[in-house]
């Protein structure tokens, strides 16, 4: 079992760009190798019964089987623990996985979630039509502020999930106010991080506890694996009374050589919510990462602050452009200063919005299908945070499981068109809109190019 090793003195002192690059590995212990090796190994040599015994037994964490752990896989989900702060973090085979495995860690049958409007539609129909099934029941605020979602918490309310900058309206989550309300109901906030990224929000800094990620979007950042992470923060409670499931002795996994049962306090006292992933739902479930998969999120997650800053760059441009422009009715990006959600912005996201928002066309359907295809650059895929840019029309792809009313509780109106930016120069991104909409609207948008 691989931890990350922030709490080491000279990882400590060591910044974000230092650490996306270095963190949570030491040549020395891989052959010297710089980069880190793809151990495309499905077992590991147990050398012999008396070192199987104490890897079964907890005393020494060692690879047994890929499913449960692999050392190229594990770097890669240390490696987002320590850019998180976190205590421990686990990579798995998809960001859906990430986000069932962290929700199923708390919660079983009669259990409750809250949640808000603004999240990815994948996760919605995963509350729809999965956890209901599993006795677990999901109710929405009618917003996202502290408020509104504290009206939601039950006796029985056993996690809140939000997202931190939402999909696809690029909401940015007051994660300090929400934390602070689920903390007082003695329930864990757990965060989807995924627009943001770790170099845009920490949500631990903010008091969440868990925080996952589809690691196929920003982190890796060039559409070229599924992937998901989860990361805890290693101080919530969860022997609080609320969740028997980490206190009860009945994992017959932590016994000790006498076959006594021993509980998740007892072997693995700071991080029991990544070992409890581990040792149940990554072990009997399954969604494992390969370990190649891994080793290309790494070699992305290389470049995740020099690729956002550009991003950023990029799109505060393409916002601007489209804010002057008379085919455009709205832009929902949270770093816009008139955006009603800027103050919340300003204090998570310091550095920035991300660079994945949406804009409402002031068209029919049709004209919005003739704009869309008839970008060139920006390529139509369901997809978010590649290096190349990408444009998707949400309520009828990524969040085309939403019904009428679902897709109006969620603000996504039918002429929205979202929009993921890469790293293309900006310049010929707005060329490239600008020539689609004088393709759909037969005309030139007024008042010109930004
Ligand atoms: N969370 C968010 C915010 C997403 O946008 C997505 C996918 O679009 C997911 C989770 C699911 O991730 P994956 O496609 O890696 O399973």
């Amino acid at each position: 079992m691989s931890k990350n090793t922030s709490d080491a003195p000279e990882a400590l002192q060591l910044r974000f760009d230092t650490k996306k690059i270095r963190g949570a590995y030491n040549p020395l212990e891989h052959q010297n190798a710089l980069s880190v090796p793809i151990y495309q190994n499905t077992s590991f040599d147990l050398e012999s019964v008396r070192r199987a015994d104490e890897i079964v037994h907890n005393e020494l964490l060692a690879n047994l089987y890929t499913r449960v752990g692999n050392p190229t896989v594990d770097i890669f989900g240390a490696r987002i623990a320590e850019l998180d702060g976190g205590a421990a973090g686990i990579a798995l085979a998809s960001g859906m996985a990430a986000v069932s495995y962290a929700l199923l860690n708390v919660t079983e049958i009669g259990s409750h979630i809250v949640t808000s409007p603004f999240i990815y539609g994948g996760t919605v129909d995963a509350f729809k039509k999965v956890f209901p099934r599993l006795g677990i029941t999901v109710d929405y605020a009618t917003d996202i502020t502290a408020e509104a979602i504290e009206a939601q918490i039950v006796p029985e309310t056993r996690a809140v999930f939000i997202e931190s900058i939402s999909n696809p309206l690029g909401i940015v989550a007051d994660i300090e106010a929400i934390a602070a309300v689920a903390h007082k109901h003695g329930i864990p906030l757990i965060v989807d991080n995924t627009l943001a990224t770790p170099y845009l929000i920490r949500p631990i800094e903010f008091g969440a506890d868990v925080v996952v990620y589809s690691a196929t979007k920003g982190i890796s950042g060039h559409g070229n694996i599924i992937a998901g992470v989860i990361v805890e923060n290693g101080s919530f409670d969860y022997g609080n009374g609320k969740f028997p499931q980490f206190s009860e002795e009945r994992h017959w996994t932590l016994r000790d050589r006498d076959d006594r049962f021993r509980t998740y306090w007892e072997v693995f006292p700071q991080i029991p919510f990544t070992v409890r992933i581990r040792t149940v739902l990554l072990n009997y479930i399954g969604a494992a990462l390969g370990p190649f998969d891994a080793y290309l999120g790494l070699i992305g997650l290389e470049t995740l602050s020099e690729r956002l800053e550009k991003q950023l760059a990029s799109t505060r441009k393409i916002v601007d452009y489209l804010q002057a422009n008379e085919f455009v009715e709205w832009v929902s990006y949270s770093g816009l200063p008139t955006s009603d959600n800027y103050a919340v912005a300003q204090k998570i996201a310091p550095k920035g919005a991300g660079s994945v928002f949406s804009f409402g066309v002031k068209g029919t359907q049709q004209q919005i299908a003739t704009f869309i295809d008839a970008t060139r650059i920006f390529t139509y895929l369901a997809n978010l945070g590649d290096a190349k840019s990408l444009i998707v029309n949400s309520p009828k792809v990524t969040h085309n499981e939403l019904t009428s009313s679902e897709l109006e509780f969620a603000h996504i109106p039918e002429n929205l068109v979202r929009l993921s930016i890469g790293l293309e120069d900006p310049l010929d991104l707005i060329d490239d809109l600008d020539q689609a909409f004088t393709v759909a609207f037969g005309k030139n948008p007024a008042p010109g190019k930004a």
